[in-house]
């Protein structure tokens, strides 16, 4: 665990657990409770790789996939993956082509997309339309009271399958999500409007909304479709759903080395700016590691760092390509550490990536789905 890393690659990288992720997949099955999930797969896997996740999702039945734009779409259809796929963004007119040639099902977001997926479907060829609902989040969708002719619109265009009604949750991951009832209650409002014409599958609860399951409505015989994300990379959204992720493994673990060990004297600043300063002889590692491979500048309030055991605190800016930890007194327990030591930016041996979050004023999603190209995804079984 300690040996100096040799060979040309990068020191930094992103342990990939395709065991813990194969372990989560089944874990989250396990309580399905007849809902069928879709894995969310966005953001190239929320930074995990989304290839590899594909992959494992697939092999362990998840067969419906989601991504956010069509760009990610097209991207996993170029590198084989034929899986059911749904983008959840809102399409402009000019990009439902390409829809129709990569076979995605599309999201209609307002009634101009419904109207645009209608002329597509007669220009270019069929289409699989998802009606989204905005029940409350105000992002993207049809208002509740417009959804039900939109729907029997597009129902009685040739080439147009309404293949689902669905929504998005605003306050699912947040320690008072009452308003998820609200949103339930406009989003049943729909269905029932619908009636017998509603589509056959419905979607309504993300991760958060399933772990925790705030949601019980059957939606009549309708088939309900979970969207699950974090979840599967054994993520927290907020800290307090933390709690709701016990049985959950985290999938990804930012490992890199010490590459350069000093002591400053007392007085001296660290770093950019000198915004930390030494009160007493002080052991200082630098890592690499820095803003360019995705790190949070804000990490240098409060951010830790897992070497031999210990968390020690990030001090001084993180820079571009390296970032500093004070290991304490020259002849503290900091002592043992050793240029090419491992150091844990979060997971096994380290912070949580939900703490490391928190140190930084950020969700663990945005730590791991802003790791840059820079950062080798590394597939390891543990
Ligand atoms: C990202 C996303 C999800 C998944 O959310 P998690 O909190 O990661 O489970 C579900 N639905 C939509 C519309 C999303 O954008």
């Amino acid at each position: 665990m300690h040996e100096p890393a040799d060979g040309e690659g990068s020191l930094l990288r992103a342990e990939i657990s395709l065991d813990a992720l194969r372990h989560n997949v089944r874990h989250l099955l396990a309580r399905a409770d007849g809902a069928e999930p879709v894995g969310v797969v966005k953001a190239d896997a929320y930074g995990h790789g989304a290839l590899d996740v594909a992959r494992v999702l697939r092999e362990e039945g998840v067969v419906r996939l989601a991504v956010a734009t069509l760009a990610e779409a097209v991207a996993l259809r170029e590198t084989g993956v034929d899986a059911w796929l749904l983008v959840l963004a809102a399409p402009l007119p000019g990009q439902l082509g390409a829809y129709v040639r990569h076979g995605l099902a599309v999201t209609v977001s307002s009634p101009d997309v419904a109207e645009a997926i209608a002329e597509t479907a007669r220009e270019v060829g069929p289409l699989v339309a998802h009606v989204k609902v905005d029940t409350g989040m105000h992002r993207l969708g049809l208002a509740p009271d417009a959804a039900p002719a939109v729907v029997r619109a597009l129902q009685a265009t040739p080439g147009v399958e309404v293949e689902a009604l669905w929504t998005h949750l605003a306050t699912a991951d947040t320690a008072d999500p009452a308003f998820v009832q609200t949103q339930a209650t406009r989003f049943q409002a729909v269905v029932d409007a619908l009636g017998d014409d509603a589509p056959p599958l419905v979607h309504v609860e993300n991760g958060p909304a399933f772990v925790r399951g705030l949601l019980t409505e059957a939606w009549g015989d309708r088939r309900r479709l979970v969207r699950l994300g974090g979840v599967l990379y054994g993520l927290a959204s907020a800290p307090s759903l933390v709690p709701d992720l016990a049985g959950l493994r985290p999938v990804m673990r930012l490992v890199t080395r010490v590459v350069h060990l000093q002591t400053v004297a007392a007085g001296e600043a660290v770093s950019y700016g000198q915004t930390w300063r030494a009160e007493a002889p002080t052991r200082i590692a630098t890592l690499a590691a820095g803003y360019a491979d995705g790190l949070p500048r804000a990490l240098q309030q409060g951010g830790e760092v897992g070497i031999r055991g210990g968390l020690h605190p990030v001090v001084g800016r993180v820079c571009m390509d390296m970032l500093m930890t004070s290991l304490g007194a020259p002849d503290g327990p900091g002592a043992a550490v050793r240029v090419g030591d491992e150091a844990v930016l979060w997971g096994s041996g380290g912070p949580s990536a939900e703490a490391q979050a928190s140190h930084a004023g950020t969700l663990s999603y945005e730590l791991t789905s802003g790791l840059t190209a820079r950062v080798p995804r590394v597939p390891v079984s543990r």
